[in-house]
């Protein structure tokens, strides 16, 4: 197999937010084109009107960038070989002449069956038995029986009726599909446009796809198309049928199990890192050991003959524990740009001020460790960036504890942080602990009270050097504002 100058594309129909099953199967298009000194395009296929989202092509070019996929051809940039839409293109005539074409060599023919007679005609397979496909009426017909102006008329494909289609496909091997099993599909519509199989061989022909690298789903396709190529007189492309993505219960991946659009994940805090890493390895795999890979180790390494037959299990944990070894990894001013970036596309609610970056390097070495998206970041450091911080008065009170200790608590603890010098962490550790000592209460009942006076948070960062960023005059307003909210709280009740 020549590789050298590949020609890959994705071929997407806008028709809404790309399921990351289609965004993978991008990725394996365009590492292979990267892997071979080649080219990405993209192509989109729009010629179903009538399943057009707006809005969709849009959002695939962006998931696609996010995760730093880059093109050297399509709709937004062009090349050569362009245009790369295919209802642009269905006004150059190119699928028309290639009709024509067919028909003249009697490996198309005009079709009329009304919609009510196709109706009819499934119904009868269905009850006997038989598969649905269309029964060839119109097949035999003189042309200009058919070629009535006003009728509503489709153009078939004239499959062969008998014999085999054989096809080698790079991960699967040589397949072979019975011709007799295939009706006589559509290929122009009634509306003028082409059908899918016939712009999309039209189209890999026109752009010169060395190889098509599509998902498992377009398998039954294939023999259509390979039979389209044979009746055009054209070399068919190199093909490799990716595996489908299932999730934990062996089910196709559906809304139903969570997200399944790259702006989802995107919106859960996930890294375009992560999500590359992952998103190749579903399908693809090196060894049976690495599973970090950076974008340039995945251009080094990726073989479409590594890529498995089997159906790929996406595994939601697996992402996490990924993305959470992405973000501990992570370049510390580098984790600052994702994260203010991610609060701009996805705003924290609970936020009134600004994050700056001087405080998200004092915070972030300690939430690093402990957070798995971006997303979970937010809440951990509210305290941080809230006016003021709210919670339920009663939240002060600790197991075991009640109103005149956690009071008495608060005020022993106003005084002992005030007369703590420097105000670092493990000088507030070595005090507060002595004061939990003095007052016989448990550590963690004293700097439970504290953590919730202080950050209005049950799970925070680790308290003294959260107190230690909040630094001493905050954290004595907020103490004092425990002890007055514990005042009404304790005359209300
Ligand atoms: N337009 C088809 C899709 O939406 C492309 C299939 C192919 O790659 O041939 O997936």
């Amino acid at each position: 197999m020549n590789k050298n100058n590949a020609r890959t594309r994705f071929a997407p129909s806008p028709t809404g937010e790309p399921h990351v099953g289609n965004i993978r199967t991008a990725i394996f298009a365009w590492l292979f084109a990267k892997a071979n000194n080649g080219s990405f395009i993209i192509r989109i296929e729009d010629t179903d009107q009538a399943r057009i989202v707006e809005g969709a092509i849009d959002s695939i070019l962006e998931s696609l960038s996010w995760l730093g996929i880059t093109w050297d051809e399509g709709p937004d940039k062009g090349g050569e070989y362009g245009p790369y839409t295919q209802s642009e293109r269905q006004k150059l005539g190119i699928y028309e002449q290639a009709v024509e074409k067919l028909l003249k060599a009697e490996k198309a023919y005009y079709c009329s069956c009304s919609s009510e007679r196709l109706d009819q005609l499934r119904k009868s397979q269905s009850k006997s038995g038989k598969p649905p496909g269309y029964d060839g009426h119109c097949r035999n017909k003189d042309s200009t029986q058919v070629l009535d102006e006003s009728a509503k008329q489709v153009v078939r494909f004239a499959m062969p009726k008998s014999g085999i289609t054989k096809v080698s496909d790079t991960i699967r091997g040589n397949i072979e599909f019975e011709n007799g099993l295939i009706d006589d599909f559509v290929i122009l519509k009634s509306d003028g446009f082409p059908t899918y199989h016939l712009a999309n061989v039209v189209d890999d022909h026109a752009m010169e796809i060395s190889h098509v690298i599509r998902a498992e789903e377009w398998l039954p396709s294939l023999p259509r198309h390979i039979n389209l190529y044979s009746a055009l007189e054209l070399d068919p492309p190199i093909f490799a049928h990716v595996p489908i993505i299932l999730a934990s219960d062996r089910s196709k991946l559906s809304k139903r199990h969570g997200a399944t659009s790259i702006k989802e994940f995107r919106s859960k805090g996930y890294l375009p890192s992560a999500m590359l890493n992952f998103l190749c390895l579903l399908g693809w795999s090196l060894d049976d050991k690495t599973e970090i890979f950076t974008e340039k180790e995945l251009i080094k390494h990726f073989s479409i003959e590594r890529v498995s037959k089997s159906s790929a299990v996406f595994d939601n944990q697996k992402l996490e524990w990924m993305n959470g070894h992405y973000i501990r990894e992570s370049d510390q001013s580098a984790l600052i740009d994702d994260l203010l970036k991610y609060w701009t596309d996805f705003p924290v609610e609970t936020f009134d001020i600004e994050p700056s970056v001087s405080k998200l390097n004092a915070v972030l070495p300690l939430i690093q460790d402990r957070i798995k998206t971006l997303q979970e970041a937010g809440p951990m450091i509210n305290f941080l960036f809230s006016e003021a911080i709210s919670y339920d008065t009663q939240l002060l009170i600790q197991k075991k504890m009640d109103f005149k200790s956690t009071l008495d608590a608060l005020n022993e603890t106003l005084s002992v942080i005030k007369d703590t010098n420097p105000f670092t962490a493990s000088n507030l550790e070595d005090s507060l602990r002595l004061l939990a000592d003095r007052l016989s209460i448990k550590p963690g009942q004293l700097f439970g009270t504290l953590r919730i006076a202080t950050t209005g948070q049950r799970v925070s960062p680790p308290l003294f050097e959260s107190l230690e960023i909040i630094g001493k005059d905050t954290t004595i307003e907020s103490i004092n504002l425990a002890v007055k909210k514990l005042n009404t709280y304790g005359d209300q009740n």
